[in-house]
């Protein structure tokens, strides 16, 4: 069950709140008010970093491939 972050519209109040189900109406506890702003909360923050990290350690190793095949080339014209 996800645990999201919201921020309420009329008092700016900020709060989290488990999530069973989907649709389920999310009021704020500090003025009871349902206009509620979801928040991206900080463990997809966390998830997000990881997921850049692996994006990066990916590019990183796709741009190797890419110089071992570049001097792949070279090796090969400078051989003919
Ligand atoms: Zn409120």
């Amino acid at each position: 069950m996800p645990i999201y972050e919201y921020e309420c519209r009329d008092c700016s109040g900020e709060f989290e709140r488990l999530v069973r189900c989907r649709d389920i109406e999310v009021t704020c506890p500090h003025c009871q008010s349902p206009q509620v702003n979801r928040l991206v909360s900080l463990t997809h923050y966390r998830h997000a970093d990881h997921w850049m990290s692996n994006v990066q350690n990916g590019l990183k190793k796709s741009l190797e491939k890419d110089q071992i095949k570049a001097e792949m080339k070279k090796t090969a014209l400078a051989g003919v």
